[in-house]
């Protein structure tokens, strides 16, 4: 059992990248890789610490994506080292997101709830993002729940929602590889596209440059997960997966077992292993 979808306090999960490899370690899994949302901050810790506790990693980053239809796209990539060429867009994705959390305290304001991005900082030791929002609405008693806070205000479409996908598909499969990493398409259900639309632009996306897909998440059904491996098998696409791990911030989600359920194959970390390699191999020709 492995996991490749994690986060960390680099971005909105509540366990250092140090910790997390420990906790890895813990559970018994077999690999690892950790993919903040926009940043590579927490790579050099998470590294180090896998090297010292000899448990296999990948060195990883979750990308917001521009995407123009009902549901959101998020886009995975996948490195043997911390990926220093990806800074600069990094960066860029930074002050986006800097402005979107200005603008949805506002919103907040605006509807009457007292929040101020000194709190949102005073809780966030890396990058701020809707859970940190969801935390403080909890914590100061408008919503019972984080899910509730998403309902109410922070979900797409929601009143304090604001977007801050910077980047289109194209330019974001191209960063990854220009880094020499291996772009695979995040929890494809989340795109929120029927099985033949969700086909056709797969089509498109590889031609794009996309590599992989990550088919065993924590929500993908059963059927689901059947219904992806064909596709990737098909398409010749890499099956990857994870739970996406944010520790407290999704306290149902646990590491490598998602609901409960999840079993990421060993294999999957392998499979994209070898094609960094391949990768590298190919760049030093
Ligand atoms: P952001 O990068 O700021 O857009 O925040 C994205 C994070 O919010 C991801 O970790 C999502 O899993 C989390 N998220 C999105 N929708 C929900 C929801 N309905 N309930 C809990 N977490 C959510
Ligand atoms: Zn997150
Ligand atoms: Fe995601
Ligand atoms: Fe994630």
């Amino acid at each position: 059992m492995v996991d490749l979808h994690t986060h960390s306090t680099a971005s909105d999960g509540t366990f250092s990248p140090r910790e997390l490899v420990y906790l890895a370690k813990k559970v018994g899994l077999k690999a690892l890789a950790l993919t903040d949302h926009d940043t590579i901050d927490g790579l050099p810790q998470a590294y180090q610490t896998a090297k010292e506790e000899g448990l296999p990693f990948l060195c990883g980053v979750e990308i917001s994506v521009k995407f123009d239809g009902p549901g959101h796209f998020h886009l995975l990539g996948y490195f043997l080292e911390p990926p220093e060429e990806l800074k600069e867009v990094l960066d860029k994705l930074k002050s986006a997101r800097a402005e979107r959390n200005k603008r949805m305290v506002e919103k907040l304001r605006e509807l009457g709830i007292d929040i101020t991005l000194d709190e949102l900082q005073s809780i966030a030791s890396g990058e701020i993002g809707r859970p940190h929002f969801a935390y403080l609405l909890v914590k100061k008693g408008y919503v019972k729940s984080i899910e509730e806070a998403f309902e109410r205000y922070l979900k797409k479409g929601a009143p304090a929602y604001y977007p801050k996908a910077l980047l289109t598909e194209e330019e974001a499969i191209s960063a990854i590889k220009k880094a020499k990493g291996i772009p695979v398409l995040a929890h494809p259900i989340t795109l929120k596209l029927s099985d033949e639309a969700l086909k056709s632009y797969l089509i498109r996306l590889k031609e794009l440059g996309l590599m992989g897909v990550e088919v065993y998440y924590s929500e993908h059904t059963k059927e689901y997960t059947k219904f992806l491996e064909r596709l990737a098998d098909e398409l010749s696409l890499i099956k990857t997966g994870g739970s996406d791990f944010h520790g407290q911030n999704k306290p149902d989600i646990k590491l490598g077992l998602g609901f409960g359920n999840l079993r990421v194959p060993d294999e999957c970390f392998y499979e994209l292993k070898r094609a960094i390699s391949r990768f590298h191999r190919r760049a030093e020709r």
